[in-house]
């Protein structure tokens, strides 16, 4: 088991083995962009369908929307993001280089301290109490914050003016807000019941970084709870527990992950915590879980003049649901299951490094191999055929045996399976264990079930 896993050797696994390449790499990449490859598309896909399979499919008072990264910019006045939404930025007058304020403190705090809802203010008295130095050149001479409206702008139209403004979306959740009505109308939905959505927002970081942690495109997965403002704290502790027993069940270490309860509170919010995880770059937030109160519906009735309320059929009384928000992003729970992932085991001779995905995220389930591809490609192709309609399998008769496990352990394929001259005789493989790197027979008839019964969520 290694020590200590650097955020380098994630990086370079995932670059070397086509889970993760810099966007635009041929024209010297584009920062904090990031693309992911046939290993990576197959992980990320796997994460979001555990998700969406446990907080959707899985709860029948949850609905799924898709709704447009585009929407009318009045959505993001009500929103309060054209206006007075910022992300707080101070530069280093010695090196030039910016930052934003409210990071710094929870990266020097070690996660400790959520600057999220300080003021200007008081993040500026927190940074010079605690003597917080430039992370780039260790100097201690800051600007004054600024605030910095991080919300991509576009236009519409063939005329660029401000009429004609739009922004890509920074943040999903609006997209079920602005639904309330025609989910609630249309699914007979009765409170309390929820919209999710997985879907790409996008934020002109002021410090993006850390591989996947923070980029200026990424996917959430999230949902909104809506409820009776009597009942929201009791779903505000229902989620807080979902979202950890989620990533628990996905493989993340119990000892890396931590509650942390905000003290300092947006106004309309009766609480705020977030997850995090002991990321190699130290205790990060991993996802949110958010009281919102009424805000949100309030603003967008008092912005759209549509009432956006809910009467209870038994005892008529009209409201305006309290909303309990639970979000995270994929690529931030990406970048946490591969750190879980990652294994330099010492072996007799050798060390192998091994990527421990638990079996529902590795990327392919199952690696079929010819022992000798003059004899067995034949018969491989067959079993390839027969088990890539029950799970994702992935084929390779390339160099000797030993080399290929080790390849399939790399990428964390739980299954190898080995076509031999017994499958020719009698319809037997052998099955090795990623993790064990134990071998069992079995006969090829028996192996969907042997596999699919050990990779349920
Ligand atoms: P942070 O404080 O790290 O910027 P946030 O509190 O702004 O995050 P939310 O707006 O609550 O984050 O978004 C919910 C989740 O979306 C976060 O917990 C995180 O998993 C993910 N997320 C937010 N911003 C980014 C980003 N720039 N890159 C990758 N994932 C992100």
């Amino acid at each position: 088991m290694k020590e200590k896993v650097l955020m380098e050797d994630i990086v370079n696994l995932c670059k070397q083995y086509g889970f993760v390449y810099q966007g635009s790499e041929i024209y010297g990449g584009f920062a904090n962009t990031w693309d992911f490859g046939p290993l990576g598309v197959e992980l990320i896909n796997n994460v979001k369908h555990a998700w969406w399979k446990r907080f959707v499919n899985e709860d029948f008072r949850t609905y799924g929307v898709d709704a447009g990264i585009l929407m009318n910019p009045r959505v993001w006045e009500a929103s309060g993001h054209v206006e007075s939404f910022g992300d707080p930025k101070m530069d280093c007058k010695k090196c030039k280089q910016r930052f934003r304020a409210d990071n710094l403190i929870e990266e020097y705090s070690n996660g400790e301290v959520a600057a999220e809802a300080m003021s200007n203010e008081e993040l500026e008295k927190y940074i010079d109490d605690n003597h917080i130095t430039c992370p780039n050149c260790g100097g201690f001479d800051w600007t004054k914050i600024r605030k910095f409206n991080p919300m991509f702008k576009t236009s519409r139209g063939t005329l660029e003016n401000d009429a004609d403004t739009v922004y890509l979306r920074p943040e999903t959740c609006q997209g079920e807000y602005v639904n309330f009505l025609n989910v609630q109308r249309t699914s007979r939905a009765k409170i309390p019941f929820a919209i999710a959505q997985i879907g790409k927002s996008f934020r002109n970081e002021i410090t993006p970084g850390n591989f996947l942690f923070r980029t200026i495109e990424f996917e959430q997965m999230e949902l909104q709870k809506f409820c009776h403002d009597k009942d929201s704290m009791e779903f505000y502790e229902d989620y807080k527990k979902r979202a950890m027993d989620f990533i628990l069940d996905l493989g993340l270490d119990k000892e890396k992950l931590r509650y942390h309860d905000h003290d300092k509170l947006a106004h309309y919010a009766k609480a705020a915590c977030d997850i995090q995880y002991k990321f190699p770059i130290g205790w990060e937030e991993l996802n949110g879980i958010h009281h919102r109160g009424t805000w949100d519906l309030s603003r967008h009735s008092e912005f759209s003049g549509k009432k956006m309320e809910y009467q209870d059929p038994e005892t008529n009384e009209k409201y305006i649901p309290t909303v309990i928000e639970y979000s995270i992003g994929v690529g931030r729970l990406t970048l946490a299951l591969l750190c879980e992932a990652y294994d330099e085991e010492k072996l007799e001779n050798d060390t192998r490094i091994v990527m421990r995905f638990n079996p529902v995220i590795a990327p392919y389930k199952v690696a079929v191999l010819p022992l000798v591809k003059k004899y067995h490609k034949d018969k491989a192709e067959e079993v390839f055929k027969i088990l890539s309609k029950e799970f994702t399998c992935t084929y390779d008769d390339t160099g000797s045996i030993g080399k290929r496990y080790r390849r399939q352990d790399v990428i964390g394929t739980p299954w190898c399976i080995t076509i031999d001259d017994n499958t020719i005789n009698d319809n037997t493989v052998t099955i090795r264990d990623r993790d064990s790197m134990q071998q069992i027979t079995l006969p090829i008839d028996e192996v969907a079930k042997y596999i699919s019964d050990k990779i349920k969520f």
